[in-house]
């Protein structure tokens, strides 16, 4: 277990490579699962607002999923997480020409049209985060679906740590990251 602020990150973490290789799994995280994207509640009124302008970059039946059920919803657990199509993709997902699913927040933002990325959460995948009062927990969501990205990353060298600098950056800041790749890359310096 790494410390680093009011974090605590899986050691699972420091040891894993990682890269997402879509011609193999075809974006199958938009699909898979019970739910759609968990959401933070802070980005709700942001999902809401940008809504009409990333709505071109939608399905037919995203937007009809959405019509009907909204951008999110709140389950049992009182979390929130975007819609689906019927229980499978995420309302927000696309299929591209080679069959691969893709963000539809994404594309309007990559398009200049928004600053939101996409949802944190999915930035953040593999890595899950559980909050508690006085820490956040960060841990590796290892899941079959994956397993062709961590044969790519290891083949590339590429930890998940890196594969991942720009969402945990974006989560908790520049500072926070080099922190992390510190105790990652000096563990004796850190411990002195
Ligand atoms: S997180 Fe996993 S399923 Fe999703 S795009 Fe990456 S490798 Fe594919």
């Amino acid at each position: 277990m790494i410390s680093v602020g009011k974090t605590l990150i899986s050691d699972d973490i420091k040891e894993s490579f990682f890269l997402c290789h879509l011609e193999k799994c075809k974006g199958a995280c938009c699909v898979e699962g019970d739910l759609g994207a968990p959401l933070e509640e802070e980005e709700l009124s942001i999902i809401d607002a940008i809504y009409p302008v990333v709505k071109p970059y939608l399905s037919q039946e995203g937007k009809k999923a959405i019509d009907t059920q909204g951008c999110h919803l709140l389950d049992e657990e009182g979390d929130y997480s975007t819609t689906t199509i019927g229980g499978k993709e995420c309302s927000f997902a696309v299929y591209d020409d080679n069959g691969i699913l893709k963000c539809g927040f994404e594309k309007a933002f990559l398009d200049g049209k928004t600053t939101f990325r996409k949802p944190l959460s999915c930035h953040l995948y593999p890595i899950r985060v559980t909050k508690y009062d006085d820490y956040d927990a960060l841990n590796y969501d290892q899941w079959k679906i994956c397993a062709d990205a961590c044969v790519l990353g290891e083949s590339m060298n590429l930890p998940l740590y890196k594969f991942l600098k720009e969402s945990l950056i974006r989560k908790y800041g520049e500072q926070w990251y080099l922190e992390l790749c510190a105790a990652i890359e000096n563990p004796r310096i850190q411990a002195s």
